[in-house]
């Protein structure tokens, strides 16, 4: 067997690829006019001035930049990838107003793919992983870091949008994984949200472990939790170094934890995972007794500080999603989602859909607040 971790190098995107497509990267550092102190924009001048190291070849040392340019790069150099963003500039969007917050409602026919795919252990064992490097379309590169490598989404939902793989073929589970995605999250967090479905709560690739990312301020979620937080929710825990949140908005259940401390975080995620497996199990979930419970996780690092929103589940599709006529809707709910942002795929679903079915799918599918208690207790 072929060691699957071995990067191949014709994968990955070269300094040579990248350069030209990191000028401007980052449009709230100021570019140095021609001529004025005798500088000139070049990507290391502009990383320079924010005191981001670059590498040999002038590459700024920040994933969340290279990861930018990469996604320019395959936009010209990778035609079905350019066609699915293009194919985002005739999405609809309809909003809703609940008690004090809004969610969007998304037309894209483009994620037909994922919404419907099929992650029964059978189908997934027949088909391809296309997550292993092995299987990915020949113009797709990456950025390495660590062990994941940065991918662009050809069929996305934000107007940035990465697939994040580990590079071996290790089942989805976040308990070991939640760590580097606090990293990828630190290293990513000049731009972008990362998340993370669970093998049961949307994942279209349950046996390759991955996270996703797309720019933040997209997801409502991103700008509104402090203030779901207040409206919805109480501060359980609330010091300097780490926050605690329990919120129930009416639709969605979950907590939020934030701090600046990471092995604090890590060791509070450790435990609501414990609490819930064990929630999970007394109170019925679609998840079995040895697999892990569901969750959908957004994480966040901004101004030094890192954000996890969690959110726990019950169920995988509602009821309407498998029954047949007028009472079918194409909702597959995973975290953009619970996000803020609901896809549907279907454009009927998506003129019909009222804010009472978003509720009441959402209700479905997401834990009961005694399952949400029982979790903050432990905590
Ligand atoms: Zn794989």
């Amino acid at each position: 067997m072929s060691d699957q971790s071995k990067v191949d190098p014709g994968r990955l995107l070269t300094p040579e690829e990248m350069k030209p497509y990191l000028a401007g990267v980052d449009p709230s550092i100021k570019a140095v006019a021609p001529g004025s102190l005798g500088k000139v924009e070049t990507p290391d001048t502009m990383a320079a001035q924010e005191g981001i190291a670059s590498d040999e070849h002038g590459i700024p040392a920040d994933l969340a930049m290279q990861s930018r340019a990469l996604l320019r790069h395959q936009r010209e150099h990778w035609p079905m990838l350019a066609k699915g963003f293009e194919s985002l500039e005739t999405v609809q969007v309809r909003t809703f107003d609940f008690d004090g917050f809004g969610m969007k409602v998304q037309f894209n026919p483009g994620r037909i793919v994922s919404s419907s795919a099929k992650v029964d252990k059978k189908s997934i064992r027949e088909r391809k992983c296309f997550l292993c490097q092995a299987h990915l379309p020949p113009e797709q590169k990456g950025v390495l870091h660590g062990d994941y490598m940065v991918l662009g989404n050809p069929f996305p939902i934000f107007s940035e949008h990465f697939t994040i793989p580990h590079m071996k073929h290790v089942p989805q589970l976040i308990r070991d994984a939640f760590e580097p995605m606090l990293e990828l999250s630190a290293a990513m967090g000049r731009f972008y949200t990362l998340f993370y479905n669970g093998p049961r709560c949307g994942a279209s690739a349950p046996d390759h472990l991955h996270f996703q990312g797309g720019e933040r301020g997209f997801m409502p979620m991103d700008t509104g939790w402090e203030d779901m937080a207040a409206r919805h929710g109480t501060w359980v825990a609330d010091d300097d170094r780490l926050r605690i949140a329990r919120v129930d908005d009416g639709l969605r259940r979950y907590i939020i934890l934030e701090s600046d401390d990471k092995s604090k975080l890590m060791q509070r995620f450790d435990q609501l995972y414990s609490a819930f497996a064990e929630a999970s199990r007394l109170a019925g979930s679609e998840a079995g007794e040895d697999e892990e419970p569901m969750l959908n996780i957004l994480t966040t690092k901004e101004a030094d500080r890192w954000r996890v929103v969690a959110f726990l589940r019950r169920k995988h599709r509602p009821a309407r999603f498998f029954a047949e006529g007028d009472e079918k809707m194409v909702f597959s709910p995973a975290s953009v989602d619970f996000g803020g942002v609901c896809i549907t795929p279907v454009e009927r679903d998506f003129h019909r859909i009222t804010p009472d079915d978003l509720r009441d799918m959402f209700n479905e599918v997401s834990v009961t607040p005694e399952v949400l208690d029982a979790v903050i207790k432990k905590l």
